[in-house]
Protein backbone atom coordinates (compact mmCIF):
# COMPACT_ATOMS: atom_id res chain seq x y z
CA UNK A 1 0.00 0.00 0.00
CA UNK A 2 1.11 3.74 -0.95
CA UNK A 3 2.20 5.64 2.16
CA UNK A 4 0.58 8.78 2.80
CA UNK A 5 1.98 12.02 2.99
CA UNK A 6 1.28 12.07 6.69
CA UNK A 7 3.49 8.53 7.23
CA UNK A 8 6.13 9.74 4.73
CA UNK A 9 6.32 13.17 6.92
CA UNK A 10 6.93 10.93 10.15
CA UNK A 11 9.72 9.82 8.61
CA UNK A 12 11.85 12.63 9.02
CA UNK A 13 14.16 12.82 11.90
CA UNK A 14 13.83 13.03 15.06
CA UNK A 15 15.16 16.50 15.17
CA UNK A 16 11.78 17.96 12.77
CA UNK A 17 10.04 18.19 15.89
CA UNK A 18 12.51 21.20 18.00
CA UNK A 19 13.45 22.44 14.80
CA UNK A 20 9.16 22.94 14.12
CA UNK A 21 8.70 24.64 16.98
CA UNK A 22 11.50 26.88 16.95
CA UNK A 23 10.56 27.83 13.22
CA UNK A 24 7.21 28.90 14.17
CA UNK A 25 8.32 30.64 16.93
CA UNK A 26 10.79 32.54 14.24
CA UNK A 27 7.85 32.91 12.00
CA UNK A 28 6.15 34.63 14.30
CA UNK A 29 9.13 36.74 15.47
CA UNK A 30 9.36 37.73 11.49
CA UNK A 31 6.02 38.40 11.04
CA UNK A 32 6.22 40.89 14.07
CA UNK A 33 9.45 42.77 12.93
CA UNK A 34 11.44 41.40 15.53
CA UNK A 35 14.79 40.43 13.86
CA UNK A 36 16.08 37.33 16.26
CA UNK A 37 15.93 33.85 14.06
CA UNK A 38 16.97 31.01 16.09
CA UNK A 39 20.09 29.22 14.23
CA UNK A 40 18.34 25.89 13.82
CA UNK A 41 14.60 27.11 12.65
CA UNK A 42 16.14 25.79 9.13
CA UNK A 43 19.03 24.10 7.63
CA UNK A 44 20.36 27.02 6.50
CA UNK A 45 20.12 29.89 9.24
CA UNK A 46 20.78 32.31 6.29
CA UNK A 47 17.71 31.68 4.83
CA UNK A 48 15.98 32.80 8.02
CA UNK A 49 18.17 36.50 8.40
CA UNK A 50 17.79 36.69 4.76
CA UNK A 51 13.50 36.12 4.62
CA UNK A 52 13.47 38.78 7.68
CA UNK A 53 15.70 41.33 5.78
CA UNK A 54 13.88 41.15 2.57
CA UNK A 55 10.47 40.87 3.59
CA UNK A 56 8.91 44.13 4.39
CA UNK A 57 10.12 45.32 0.75
CA UNK A 58 8.40 42.21 -0.81
CA UNK A 59 4.99 42.86 0.91
CA UNK A 60 5.21 46.33 -0.16
CA UNK A 61 5.75 44.92 -3.92
CA UNK A 62 3.11 42.28 -3.34
CA UNK A 63 0.82 45.00 -1.90
CA UNK A 64 1.69 47.15 -5.33
CA UNK A 65 1.42 44.40 -7.78
CA UNK A 66 -2.58 43.65 -5.52
CA UNK A 67 -3.43 47.21 -6.28
CA UNK A 68 -2.95 47.36 -9.53
CA UNK A 69 -3.53 43.82 -11.58
CA UNK A 70 -3.24 43.27 -14.94
CA UNK A 71 -5.41 40.50 -16.93
CA UNK A 72 -3.74 37.78 -19.08
CA UNK A 73 -1.54 38.61 -21.43
CA UNK A 74 -1.56 41.97 -20.66
CA UNK A 75 0.79 41.86 -17.25
CA UNK A 76 3.04 44.62 -18.39
CA UNK A 77 3.60 46.90 -15.42
CA UNK A 78 3.63 43.82 -13.66
CA UNK A 79 6.43 42.16 -15.55
CA UNK A 80 8.15 45.63 -15.45
CA UNK A 81 8.23 45.58 -12.02
CA UNK A 82 9.50 41.58 -11.81
CA UNK A 83 12.26 42.28 -14.42
CA UNK A 84 13.55 45.14 -12.68
CA UNK A 85 13.78 43.30 -9.37
CA UNK A 86 15.63 40.41 -10.58
CA UNK A 87 17.90 43.10 -12.47
CA UNK A 88 18.84 44.78 -9.44
CA UNK A 89 19.56 41.54 -7.75
CA UNK A 90 21.97 41.29 -10.46
CA UNK A 91 21.03 38.18 -12.05
CA UNK A 92 23.00 36.70 -14.92
CA UNK A 93 20.37 36.95 -17.46
CA UNK A 94 17.14 38.57 -17.93
CA UNK A 95 14.90 37.76 -20.52
CA UNK A 96 11.58 39.52 -21.69
CA UNK A 97 8.32 39.08 -23.64
CA UNK A 98 8.18 35.42 -23.28
CA UNK A 99 4.93 34.11 -24.25
CA UNK A 100 3.94 37.80 -24.74
CA UNK A 101 4.50 39.19 -21.29
CA UNK A 102 6.92 36.67 -19.45
CA UNK A 103 9.67 37.02 -18.19
CA UNK A 104 12.77 34.65 -17.01
CA UNK A 105 15.64 35.28 -15.17
CA UNK A 106 18.70 32.75 -14.61
CA UNK A 107 20.44 33.17 -11.35
CA UNK A 108 24.02 31.30 -11.55
CA UNK A 109 25.12 30.15 -8.07
CA UNK A 110 28.69 30.06 -7.27
CA UNK A 111 29.63 26.33 -6.94
CA UNK A 112 28.60 23.53 -9.70
CA UNK A 113 25.56 21.83 -9.38
CA UNK A 114 21.96 21.46 -11.55
CA UNK A 115 19.70 23.49 -13.23
CA UNK A 116 16.20 23.84 -11.14
CA UNK A 117 13.26 26.11 -11.94
CA UNK A 118 10.59 27.66 -10.23
CA UNK A 119 7.55 29.22 -11.71
CA UNK A 120 5.12 31.73 -10.38
CA UNK A 121 2.02 33.26 -12.40
CA UNK A 122 1.29 36.81 -12.61
CA UNK A 123 -2.22 37.32 -14.30
CA UNK A 124 -4.84 39.07 -12.31
CA UNK A 125 -9.14 38.07 -13.28
CA UNK A 126 -11.96 39.94 -14.16
CA UNK A 127 -14.00 39.86 -10.86
CA UNK A 128 -14.63 42.91 -8.83
CA UNK A 129 -12.47 43.59 -5.49
CA UNK A 130 -14.80 43.67 -2.07
CA UNK A 131 -12.28 43.10 0.48
CA UNK A 132 -11.46 45.68 3.34
CA UNK A 133 -7.67 45.86 2.36
CA UNK A 134 -6.30 49.40 2.01
CA UNK A 135 -4.69 48.21 -0.86
CA UNK A 136 -7.14 46.32 -2.74
CA UNK A 137 -7.56 47.29 -6.29
CA UNK A 138 -10.12 49.91 -8.00
CA UNK A 139 -8.94 48.93 -11.62
CA UNK A 140 -12.08 48.71 -14.06
CA UNK A 141 -11.47 47.25 -17.67
CA UNK A 142 -13.86 46.27 -20.83
CA UNK A 143 -13.76 42.65 -20.77
CA UNK A 144 -15.48 41.02 -23.54
CA UNK A 145 -17.90 43.68 -24.17
CA UNK A 146 -18.52 43.87 -20.71
CA UNK A 147 -16.95 46.51 -18.33
CA UNK A 148 -15.77 44.66 -14.93
CA UNK A 149 -13.51 45.00 -12.04
CA UNK A 150 -9.92 43.50 -12.10
CA UNK A 151 -8.54 42.06 -8.91
CA UNK A 152 -6.50 39.11 -7.82
CA UNK A 153 -8.92 37.03 -6.91
CA UNK A 154 -6.81 33.98 -7.43
CA UNK A 155 -3.81 35.17 -4.85
CA UNK A 156 -0.98 35.30 -8.01
CA UNK A 157 0.06 38.43 -6.96
CA UNK A 158 0.75 36.21 -3.78
CA UNK A 159 2.99 34.08 -6.09
CA UNK A 160 4.73 37.05 -7.46
CA UNK A 161 5.83 38.70 -4.52
CA UNK A 162 6.59 34.90 -2.68
CA UNK A 163 9.10 34.48 -5.93
CA UNK A 164 10.35 37.58 -5.94
CA UNK A 165 11.40 37.07 -2.46
CA UNK A 166 13.08 33.61 -3.34
CA UNK A 167 14.88 35.57 -6.05
CA UNK A 168 16.51 38.30 -3.58
CA UNK A 169 17.31 35.60 -0.67
CA UNK A 170 19.08 33.37 -3.60
CA UNK A 171 20.45 36.43 -4.88
CA UNK A 172 21.98 36.71 -1.63
CA UNK A 173 23.42 33.67 -1.22
CA UNK A 174 24.37 32.75 -4.44
CA UNK A 175 28.37 32.37 -3.36
CA UNK A 176 27.54 29.27 -2.29
CA UNK A 177 24.50 28.13 -4.14
CA UNK A 178 25.39 24.56 -5.87
CA UNK A 179 23.24 24.89 -9.36
CA UNK A 180 21.55 27.62 -11.37
CA UNK A 181 17.90 28.53 -11.16
CA UNK A 182 15.43 29.62 -13.20
CA UNK A 183 12.86 31.95 -12.52
CA UNK A 184 9.70 31.61 -14.70
CA UNK A 185 7.09 34.20 -14.59
CA UNK A 186 4.30 33.33 -16.10
CA UNK A 187 1.40 35.07 -18.10
CA UNK A 188 -2.51 34.15 -18.70
CA UNK A 189 -2.34 31.23 -16.07
CA UNK A 190 -6.01 31.44 -15.93
CA UNK A 191 -6.39 31.16 -19.86
CA UNK A 192 -5.39 33.75 -22.32
CA UNK A 193 -8.28 35.95 -23.80
CA UNK A 194 -10.18 34.33 -26.60
CA UNK A 195 -8.10 34.07 -29.99
CA UNK A 196 -4.69 34.98 -28.24
CA UNK A 197 -1.81 31.81 -27.38
CA UNK A 198 -0.61 32.16 -24.26
CA UNK A 199 0.12 30.70 -20.22
CA UNK A 200 2.67 27.75 -19.75
CA UNK A 201 1.76 26.48 -22.81
CA UNK A 202 3.51 29.09 -25.14
CA UNK A 203 6.01 29.34 -22.84
CA UNK A 204 6.72 25.57 -23.08
CA UNK A 205 6.48 26.18 -27.15
CA UNK A 206 9.17 28.92 -26.36
CA UNK A 207 11.43 26.84 -25.45
CA UNK A 208 11.52 28.21 -21.60
CA UNK A 209 12.86 24.80 -20.46
CA UNK A 210 16.05 24.47 -22.46
CA UNK A 211 19.22 26.59 -22.47
CA UNK A 212 19.78 25.87 -19.47
CA UNK A 213 17.24 23.07 -19.11
CA UNK A 214 16.14 22.02 -15.65
CA UNK A 215 15.94 18.64 -13.86
CA UNK A 216 12.84 19.70 -12.05
CA UNK A 217 10.04 22.52 -11.34
CA UNK A 218 8.67 24.02 -8.74
CA UNK A 219 5.63 26.00 -8.27
CA UNK A 220 3.08 26.75 -5.30
CA UNK A 221 -0.45 28.10 -5.41
CA UNK A 222 -2.18 30.17 -2.19
CA UNK A 223 -4.97 28.65 -0.79
CA UNK A 224 -8.47 30.37 0.22
CA UNK A 225 -8.84 27.07 2.56
CA UNK A 226 -5.79 26.94 4.80
CA UNK A 227 -4.21 28.75 7.43
CA UNK A 228 -0.96 30.68 7.17
CA UNK A 229 2.01 28.99 8.32
CA UNK A 230 0.28 26.04 6.97
CA UNK A 231 0.95 24.11 3.13
CA UNK A 232 -0.26 21.07 1.77
CA UNK A 233 0.48 18.70 -1.06
CA UNK A 234 -0.96 15.78 -2.99
CA UNK A 235 1.18 13.02 -4.38
CA UNK A 236 0.67 12.10 -7.85
CA UNK A 237 -2.13 13.49 -9.80
CA UNK A 238 -3.23 16.81 -8.09
CA UNK A 239 -4.71 19.03 -10.19
CA UNK A 240 -7.46 18.22 -13.39
CA UNK A 241 -7.53 18.30 -17.20
CA UNK A 242 -9.52 21.52 -17.85
CA UNK A 243 -11.27 21.84 -21.05
CA UNK A 244 -13.87 24.51 -21.77
CA UNK A 245 -16.64 23.99 -24.36
CA UNK A 246 -18.94 26.61 -26.25
CA UNK A 247 -22.35 25.07 -27.94
CA UNK A 248 -25.33 27.15 -30.20
CA UNK A 249 -28.47 25.90 -30.14
CA UNK A 250 -30.28 27.10 -33.39
CA UNK A 251 -34.04 27.15 -33.56
CA UNK A 252 -36.45 29.33 -35.34
CA UNK A 253 -36.95 32.71 -34.50
CA UNK A 254 -41.09 33.49 -33.71
CA UNK A 255 -43.31 35.85 -31.11
CA UNK A 256 -43.50 34.73 -27.76
CA UNK A 257 -46.80 34.03 -28.12
CA UNK A 258 -46.82 31.97 -30.92
CA UNK A 259 -44.66 29.35 -29.93
CA UNK A 260 -45.63 27.05 -32.23
CA UNK A 261 -44.64 29.16 -35.42
CA UNK A 262 -41.06 28.96 -33.77
CA UNK A 263 -38.66 26.08 -32.42
CA UNK A 264 -37.29 27.15 -29.08
CA UNK A 265 -33.60 26.99 -28.70
CA UNK A 266 -34.09 28.36 -24.74
CA UNK A 267 -36.25 25.18 -23.92
CA UNK A 268 -33.56 22.94 -25.41
CA UNK A 269 -31.07 24.79 -24.02
CA UNK A 270 -32.27 24.55 -20.23
CA UNK A 271 -33.15 20.68 -20.94
CA UNK A 272 -29.40 20.47 -22.30
CA UNK A 273 -28.13 21.80 -19.12
CA UNK A 274 -29.96 19.58 -17.25
CA UNK A 275 -29.33 16.29 -19.47
CA UNK A 276 -25.43 17.06 -18.87
CA UNK A 277 -26.13 16.69 -15.31
CA UNK A 278 -26.64 12.63 -16.05
CA UNK A 279 -23.12 12.31 -17.24
CA UNK A 280 -21.72 12.58 -14.37
CA UNK A 281 -24.10 10.60 -12.76
CA UNK A 282 -25.36 7.76 -15.16
CA UNK A 283 -22.72 7.43 -17.93
CA UNK A 284 -19.39 7.30 -15.59
CA UNK A 285 -18.39 4.60 -12.85
CA UNK A 286 -19.15 6.50 -9.73
CA UNK A 287 -15.53 6.19 -8.44
CA UNK A 288 -13.69 8.40 -11.40
CA UNK A 289 -13.63 12.34 -11.06
CA UNK A 290 -15.62 14.54 -13.59
CA UNK A 291 -17.25 17.73 -13.27
CA UNK A 292 -19.08 18.94 -16.22
CA UNK A 293 -20.27 22.85 -15.30
CA UNK A 294 -22.45 25.39 -17.72
CA UNK A 295 -20.99 28.88 -16.90
CA UNK A 296 -22.81 31.02 -19.39
CA UNK A 297 -26.10 30.59 -21.40
CA UNK A 298 -26.79 33.53 -23.64
CA UNK A 299 -29.94 34.29 -25.36
CA UNK A 300 -32.93 36.54 -26.24
CA UNK A 301 -33.24 39.97 -26.65
CA UNK A 302 -37.32 40.81 -25.86
CA UNK A 303 -39.31 39.09 -23.04
CA UNK A 304 -41.71 38.35 -26.04
CA UNK A 305 -40.01 37.03 -28.42
CA UNK A 306 -38.17 33.40 -28.58
CA UNK A 307 -34.77 33.90 -29.85
CA UNK A 308 -33.20 31.48 -32.57
CA UNK A 309 -30.35 30.79 -30.87
CA UNK A 310 -28.82 30.11 -27.45
CA UNK A 311 -25.41 30.14 -26.53
CA UNK A 312 -23.71 28.04 -23.97
CA UNK A 313 -19.79 27.41 -22.59
CA UNK A 314 -18.71 25.75 -19.80
CA UNK A 315 -15.99 23.87 -18.28
CA UNK A 316 -15.63 19.97 -18.03
CA UNK A 317 -12.99 18.84 -15.46
CA UNK A 318 -11.75 15.16 -15.34
CA UNK A 319 -8.09 13.14 -14.31
CA UNK A 320 -8.73 10.14 -16.23
CA UNK A 321 -8.08 10.50 -20.14
CA UNK A 322 -11.08 7.81 -21.23
CA UNK A 323 -13.28 9.75 -18.53
CA UNK A 324 -12.75 12.89 -20.91
CA UNK A 325 -13.08 10.93 -24.27
CA UNK A 326 -16.50 10.08 -22.92
CA UNK A 327 -17.99 13.30 -21.55
CA UNK A 328 -16.95 14.63 -24.90
CA UNK A 329 -19.21 12.24 -26.56
CA UNK A 330 -22.05 12.31 -23.95
CA UNK A 331 -22.14 15.47 -24.61
CA UNK A 332 -22.89 15.46 -28.61
CA UNK A 333 -24.94 12.46 -28.21
CA UNK A 334 -26.94 14.79 -25.55
CA UNK A 335 -27.18 17.79 -27.95
CA UNK A 336 -28.06 15.69 -31.00
CA UNK A 337 -30.98 13.80 -29.04
CA UNK A 338 -32.30 16.57 -27.88
CA UNK A 339 -31.92 19.50 -30.74
CA UNK A 340 -33.90 16.40 -32.54
CA UNK A 341 -36.60 16.08 -30.66
CA UNK A 342 -37.32 20.08 -30.47
CA UNK A 343 -36.42 20.23 -34.31
CA UNK A 344 -33.31 22.61 -34.22
CA UNK A 345 -29.61 21.73 -34.23
CA UNK A 346 -26.43 22.38 -32.47
CA UNK A 347 -22.77 23.69 -32.82
CA UNK A 348 -20.39 21.96 -30.53
CA UNK A 349 -16.98 23.29 -30.02
CA UNK A 350 -15.21 20.94 -27.20
CA UNK A 351 -11.75 22.42 -27.05
CA UNK A 352 -9.22 20.60 -24.56
CA UNK A 353 -6.94 22.52 -22.12
CA UNK A 354 -4.75 22.14 -19.63
CA UNK A 355 -4.11 18.65 -19.12
CA UNK A 356 -3.67 16.53 -15.41
CA UNK A 357 -1.08 18.20 -13.08
CA UNK A 358 0.56 15.57 -11.66
CA UNK A 359 3.39 15.94 -8.77
CA UNK A 360 6.36 13.86 -9.73
CA UNK A 361 6.10 10.58 -6.68
CA UNK A 362 9.48 10.27 -6.47
CA UNK A 363 10.53 14.40 -6.34
CA UNK A 364 7.38 14.36 -4.22
CA UNK A 365 8.57 11.93 -1.36
CA UNK A 366 12.04 13.49 -1.83
CA UNK A 367 11.35 17.28 -1.30
CA UNK A 368 8.14 16.44 1.30
CA UNK A 369 10.56 16.42 4.66
CA UNK A 370 11.94 20.11 3.34
CA UNK A 371 8.60 21.55 3.84
CA UNK A 372 8.18 19.51 7.08
CA UNK A 373 11.24 20.82 8.33
CA UNK A 374 10.41 24.53 7.11
CA UNK A 375 6.79 25.05 8.58
CA UNK A 376 7.13 21.99 11.11
CA UNK A 377 5.69 18.58 10.34
CA UNK A 378 2.55 19.38 12.12
CA UNK A 379 1.54 22.09 9.32
CA UNK A 380 2.00 19.79 6.16
CA UNK A 381 -1.34 18.99 5.37
CA UNK A 382 -2.10 15.93 3.26
CA UNK A 383 -4.61 17.47 0.41
CA UNK A 384 -6.69 15.23 -1.63
CA UNK A 385 -7.12 16.20 -5.31
CA UNK A 386 -9.20 18.92 -7.05
CA UNK A 387 -11.18 19.50 -9.60
CA UNK A 388 -9.48 22.86 -9.85
CA UNK A 389 -6.97 23.19 -12.69
CA UNK A 390 -3.53 24.51 -13.08
CA UNK A 391 -1.84 24.92 -16.44
CA UNK A 392 1.76 24.18 -14.26
CA UNK A 393 0.70 21.16 -15.70
CA UNK A 394 2.57 21.77 -18.78
CA UNK A 395 5.44 22.54 -16.92
CA UNK A 396 5.41 19.02 -15.04
CA UNK A 397 4.27 17.24 -18.31
CA UNK A 398 8.44 17.97 -19.73
CA UNK A 399 10.12 17.80 -16.21
CA UNK A 400 9.36 16.57 -12.73
CA UNK A 401 7.18 18.79 -11.07
CA UNK A 402 6.73 20.05 -7.37
CA UNK A 403 3.45 21.99 -6.82
CA UNK A 404 2.34 22.87 -3.27
CA UNK A 405 -0.51 24.72 -1.50
CA UNK A 406 0.17 28.25 0.37
CA UNK A 407 -2.08 28.62 3.67
CA UNK A 408 -3.03 32.23 3.05
CA UNK A 409 -6.09 32.95 5.76
CA UNK A 410 -5.15 34.80 8.85
CA UNK A 411 -5.68 32.81 11.89
CA UNK A 412 -9.03 33.69 12.93
CA UNK A 413 -9.85 35.19 9.63
CA UNK A 414 -11.93 34.14 6.68
CA UNK A 415 -11.26 34.44 2.74
CA UNK A 416 -13.49 33.98 0.03
CA UNK A 417 -13.19 31.53 -2.35
CA UNK A 418 -10.96 31.57 -5.03
CA UNK A 419 -11.86 33.89 -7.94
CA UNK A 420 -14.54 35.75 -5.52
CA UNK A 421 -14.78 39.44 -4.52
CA UNK A 422 -13.76 38.46 -0.98
CA UNK A 423 -10.96 36.00 -1.25
CA UNK A 424 -8.55 37.58 0.89
CA UNK A 425 -4.79 36.43 0.48
CA UNK A 426 -2.86 37.85 3.95
CA UNK A 427 0.68 39.14 3.83
CA UNK A 428 1.61 36.72 6.46
CA UNK A 429 1.54 34.05 3.45
CA UNK A 430 4.75 35.43 1.90
CA UNK A 431 7.59 35.41 4.17
CA UNK A 432 5.79 31.64 4.49
CA UNK A 433 5.96 30.68 1.03
CA UNK A 434 10.07 32.52 0.71
CA UNK A 435 10.67 30.16 3.40
CA UNK A 436 9.15 27.31 2.03
CA UNK A 437 10.21 27.42 -1.52
CA UNK A 438 13.71 28.64 -0.85
CA UNK A 439 14.63 25.74 1.36
CA UNK A 440 13.27 23.54 -1.39
CA UNK A 441 15.38 24.92 -4.12
CA UNK A 442 17.91 24.96 -1.88
CA UNK A 443 17.94 21.08 -0.66
CA UNK A 444 17.12 20.39 -4.00
CA UNK A 445 20.25 21.52 -5.56
CA UNK A 446 22.40 20.48 -2.53
CA UNK A 447 21.10 16.82 -2.64
CA UNK A 448 21.22 16.59 -6.41
CA UNK A 449 24.67 17.89 -5.98
CA UNK A 450 25.40 15.26 -3.45
CA UNK A 451 23.91 12.71 -5.42
CA UNK A 452 26.73 13.15 -8.46
CA UNK A 453 29.67 13.64 -6.48
ZN1 LIG B 1 -7.53 30.87 -10.49
ZN1 LIG C 1 -4.58 30.55 -9.70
Amino acid sequence: MMKTNAERIRAVSATAATRAAATGLAVMAALAGTAPISPTAAQDPRVDELVATVQDTIIRLREHIHQYPELGNREFNTAALVADHLRALGFDEVHTGIAHTGVVGILRGGLPGPVVAVRADMDALPVTEMTPYAFRSTVRTTYLGQEVGVSHACGHDIHVAVQLGVASVLAGMRDELPGTVKFIFQPAEEGPPPGEDGGARMMVAEGVLQDPAPSAIFGLHSFAEMEVGKVGFTSGPALAAVDHFKIRILGLQSHGAAPHLGIDPIVMASQAVSAFQTIRSRNLPPLEPSVVTVGIIRGGTRFNIIPHVVEMEGTVRTYNPDVRDAVEQRMGEILAGITAAGGGTYELDYDRGTPATINDPALGERMLPTLARVVGEENVVDLDPTMGGEDFAYFANEVPGFFFRLGQVIPGGTSGGHHTPDFQADNSAVPVGIRAMTNLLLDYLKSARAASE
